[in-house]
């Protein structure tokens, strides 16, 4: 079944104390709030992960991420975490392949693929995001751009390792810049993800893929973009440092 998730990703924000008040603040209000089939997950910088996973682990609606990995088992790669590292501690999912990773860290497709698979091998859930650039779009030739990440990156896994990734539409023209893409927009480029994946594994897994949407969604644009056929959520970027905004989009579906 394609699973609803809400994801935050807090990026470089929040020192331990404010990280922790926000986790506490959201796990009360999903708590109360938030319905069950709604999967939300927290997104913290490394440093707050196991702090955080005390505070939410005896709630089964709010899950950990990782905003990264290294590809790498173990060894000498100076300031990194590997994908036992995020196990250890019970993180669920890792983000792959975030545009900021793509463009400041240079990260590639082939690069993504390996982090991918030291995701999946250590039994953990990959966000991998993909999105084109302002002048990629107006090139005309996003959907190829797009379907080029996906395939780069994701197309060599088996049907059963890619039955456990979730993908995220981020067009990088919207994230942070509070452009957010049309529902419409964005309900395209998600249908034709949805058909490039049933083109490689199968109309039912395409089917059973969750695709969010992330770029600028807020309170007010959440319920028009998360009502789209193939849109299952969203990646949140500002809005998830805001407690009552974040939940207020998960609860927009
Ligand atoms: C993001 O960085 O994944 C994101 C969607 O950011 P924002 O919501 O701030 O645009």
């Amino acid at each position: 079944m394609r699973q609803k998730i809400v994801a935050g990703n807090w990026k470089m924000n929040n020192t331990l104390d404010e990280g922790l008040k926000l986790t506490t603040e959201i796990a009360n209000m999903v708590a109360d709030e938030v319905r069950g089939d709604v999967r939300v997950i927290l997104a913290p910088p490394f440093i707050h992960l196991s702090q955080v996973k005390s505070l939410i682990k005896d709630t089964d609606k709010l899950f950990l991420s990782a905003q990264n990995c290294n590809e790498n088992e173990s060894g000498a790669y100076t300031g990194e975490v590997s994908t036992s590292m995020l196990s250890s501690i019970e993180v669920e999912y890792v983000i792959i392949g975030h545009s900021e990773r793509r463009e400041y860290f240079n990260e590639s497709n082939e690069q993504l693929a390996k982090k991918i698979d030291a995701t999946l091998s250590e039994g953990l859930l990959p966000i991998f995001c993909c999105g084109e650039s302002l002048e990629v779009r107006e090139s005309g030739d996003f959907i190829s751009f797009i379907c080029n990440q996906i395939n780069e990156s994701l197309f060599h896994l088996s049907t059963e390792q890619f039955s456990k990734v979730v993908i995220a539409y981020e067009p990088i023209w919207a994230i942070g810049t509070g452009k957010t893409a049309s529902s419409e927009q964005a309900q395209d480029v998600h249908a034709e993800i949805r058909k490039y994946v049933a083109s490689k594994y199968g109309d039912k897994i395409a089917d059973e893929t969750t695709i969010l949407y992330g770029g600028s969604a807020k309170p007010a644009n959440a319920p028009e973009l998360f009502a789209c056929p193939d849109v299952d959520g969203g990646l949140i970027g500002g809005a998830s440092l805001k407690s009552r905004d974040f939940v207020d989009i998960v609860k927009s579906f």
